[in-house]
């Protein structure tokens, strides 16, 4: 019997795992997706025991992605799980806002196959840059199978996150990425992939093609500005993640205006601005809870809710679904 080896395909998208710098030393001045995916593939070792093919979708500085770049992201992924000759896909990625795309991406994808997003902190050019070592890492770990049955994943820095806990916790060091409480899915070394979590269910909650609903995001601050949260909230948004204070609090000059917003048909959610922890506050009078959910992966849920048209009273089941599926 022949044994196929893995077929893995790299999708580019820019981030400054495609950067370059004037200088080997230089690890901020440089332009975030300047080189293209060949110059990624041709940093890696000769790989014996994985296929690779690879293709460019976009060169961004993920700081300028849109959610019309998530549903673009998508429609590519379905298309890549659906064909044969794939195992497993890379999606390379801007740091700054890999969180938020493989969240989407962990919402909408139906996953036969595993998925993986990575990038890197420094640029291509720096001197030790991590890009090369996070890419062989994370075409490891697509070629593993059980990736498959873990959800959309990160792999950075030697460690596999799941994109329900993923974020971005540092300005500048290779760790800086982390899974809060909830720790790491797992780690690769030398080639094993090794997990502390067991495979997870992961069937898609919205279809790719959801219509994605404008909603924005507030965070609390003593002498916060009334007119601008009233401006907020009469700006056309179907809905707000406010990230309050500890338990979700909210300042008491802002909470009646809040009601009053959620009276008249936007979807409020309660989430907190502490980087940690459930939001769960009894008798919470209209509001929608984030629970286990940050206000970044609160507000994408709440884009893809209510663009589905989920009836209100469904939100909080949902929220509290998602933080603990
Ligand atoms: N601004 C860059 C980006 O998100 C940062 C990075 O990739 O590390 O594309």
């Amino acid at each position: 019997m022949t044994h196929r080896i893995p077929a893995v395909r790299i999708l580019a998208t820019g981030g400054t795992i495609a950067g370059a710098a004037p200088s080997p030393s230089d690890t901020s001045g440089y332009r975030a997706g300047a080189l293209p995916v060949a110059a990624l593939l041709a940093a890696l070792p000769p790989q014996d025991d994985v296929r690779l093919d690879a293709r460019q979708l976009a060169s961004l500085d993920s700081k300028d992605a849109l959610p019309e770049f998530w549903q673009m992201l998508a429609r590519e992924l379905a298309q890549a799980q659906a064909d044969p000759d794939v195992d497993g896909v890379v999606l390379t990625h801007g740091t700054d806002t890999l969180e938020e795309t493989a969240w989407f991406l962990h919402l909408t994808l139906a996953l036969a196959k595993p998925l993986v997003l990575t990038g890197a902190m420094r640029p291509a050019t720096a001197a030790s840059a991590d890009g090369p070592m996070n890419l062989l890492q994370a075409v490891q770990v697509a070629a593993c199978p059980q990736a498959a049955r873990h959800g959309v994943l990160a792999v950075l820095n030697g460690q596999i996150h799941h994109a329900r806990h993923l974020r971005k916790a540092h300005t500048h060091r290779v760790d800086a990425f982390d899974s809060g409480e909830a720790g790491p899915a797992g780690f690769i070394q030398d080639g094993y992939v090794g997990w502390f979590w067991p495979p997870r269910p992961c069937a898609p909650r919205f279809a790719p093609d959801t219509p994605l609903a404008p909603v924005d995001i507030l965070f609390d601050y003593p002498g916060i500005s009334v007119s601008m949260v009233d401006a907020v909230l009469r700006g056309g948004t179907r809905g707000l993640v406010w990230a309050g204070y500890g338990n979700g609090s909210i300042s008491g000059r802002i909470e009646p205006l809040l009601r009053e917003a959620g009276r008249q048909s936007l979807a409020i959610v309660r989430a907190t601005r502490g980087g940690a922890g459930r939001v769960g506050l009894p008798g919470t009078c209209g509001f929608i809870q984030a629970a286990g959910l940050d206000p970044y992966k609160a507000r994408i849920a709440l884009m893809l809710a209510l663009g589905a048209g989920t009836p209100p009273g469904a939100l909080q089941t949902l929220f509290d679904t998602l933080s603990y599926e």
